[in-house]
């Protein structure tokens, strides 16, 4: 569990008032995610966050690439992602909880991993159909392949 220490805070390390948190996005959360769907990426996730005793707000930017099967020809293709969201951390007595707007944080260990958050926020924010802009830039044995079976 050491890896995603990275992507865990302290929620009273977190400053009154206005800060700023940033994370790298790089191979290591698509690790811990066990993602499927993302192979690489690099990026960072910036939070500037306002917090206010047991509640922060957080405005959440996402800049990455990352690098997922193309959809045609299943070789890598690197996307761009650039995402804006809102979240709000919350400290609370009951077990930690996870509803998309409201991210809790555990009264008791008061720590808050951010790496299945962000990890998700990825997966919103990319296309439906992913794959090379230009289906010159396929692998050409596959789109050869399927140009050939079409005809
Ligand atoms: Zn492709």
């Amino acid at each position: 569990m050491a890896m995603s220490n990275t992507y865990n805070i302290d929620y009273h390390a977190i400053s009154e008032g206005n800060s700023t948190l940033e994370f790298a996005i790089n191979d290591e959360l698509f690790a811990i995610c066990q993602s499927p769907e993302i192979l690489h990426g690099d990026g960072k996730a910036v939070f500037t966050i306002n917090k206010n005793g047991n509640t922060a707000k957080a405005n959440v930017n996402i800049i990455t690439t990352v690098v997922s099967p193309c959809d045609r020809c299943l070789d890598e293709c690197s996307i761009d992602v650039n995402w804006t969201g809102q979240t709000i951390f919350k400290l609370t007595e009951h077990t930690d909880e996870y509803d998309g707007d409201i991210i809790y944080v555990n009264n008791s260990n008061q720590s808050l991993d951010l790496a299945q958050y962000i990890y998700e926020s990825i997966i919103l924010a990319l296309p439906i159909e992913r794959a090379h802009q230009n289906i010159e830039h396929c692998n050409t044995d596959v789109t050869k392949f399927i140009s050939t079976n079409i005809e």
